[in-house]
């Protein structure tokens, strides 16, 4: 059985984790480096027979399923997941008339996207389903938690004032940070 795994963020504290199950192994490179620059962690299974057991064991919070993997297809390992789990799914196929045949099947899947698609589509279709699934985008470095979602941003625990705080759209977060900036009065 070929198995590949990768964490890409583990050392630099980023959040979300992003299970990436696919055996195109040039696919899943680019993925990973664009899902990584847009602040995601990633992990890579090239091999269905054992994502549904990884995605119960560590919890991603969103999962690009192939549609045809060896080991198990992306169809019965959607009805796994489910069978546990409400995790965002968002399943990848070749053909733009499967689609419509998932679809029907109502698997249970978040989207859909059809190949060959744009590193920067993927990335865009999985900040949209995270987004409308309520896990939104939150990045957290040393103790410093930035919210895309909602707009808010927390150090150690407390909010920080907006104009200490540029959250941009399109995943460009950036942050002005100053001592004076922190107002512990707003913790709740
Ligand atoms: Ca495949």
């Amino acid at each position: 059985m070929i198995t590949c795994r990768d964490n890409l963020g583990e050392e630099t504290g980023l959040t979300k984790k992003i299970l990436i199950v696919e055996d195109e192994l040039k696919l899943v490179e680019v993925l990973k480096e664009y899902l990584y620059l847009a602040g995601f962690e990633t992990f890579s299974l090239c091999n269905g027979a054992e994502a549904a057991t990884w995605v119960r064991e560590n919890g991603p919070s969103l999962v690009l399923l192939d549609l045809m993997l060896p080991g198990r297809n992306g169809m019965d390992i959607c009805k796994d997941i489910r069978a546990f789990s409400g995790v965002p799914i968002i399943m990848m196929t070749s053909r733009i008339d499967e689609i419509d045949r998932l679809v029907g099947l109502e698997l249970g899947a978040d989207d859909y996207i059809c190949k060959p698609f744009s590193p920067r589509e993927a990335v865009g279709r999985v900040k949209a389903v995270l987004r409308r699934t309520g896990e939104g985008l939150a990045v957290k470095i040393a103790g410093l938690t930035i919210d895309e979602s909602c707009h808010l941003a927390t150090l150690a625990g407390n909010k920080l004032d907006h104009s200490a705080v540029e959250v941009a759209s399109g995943g460009q977060m950036q942050a002005h940070l100053q001592p004076a900036a922190v107002h512990g009065e707003d913790l709740s």
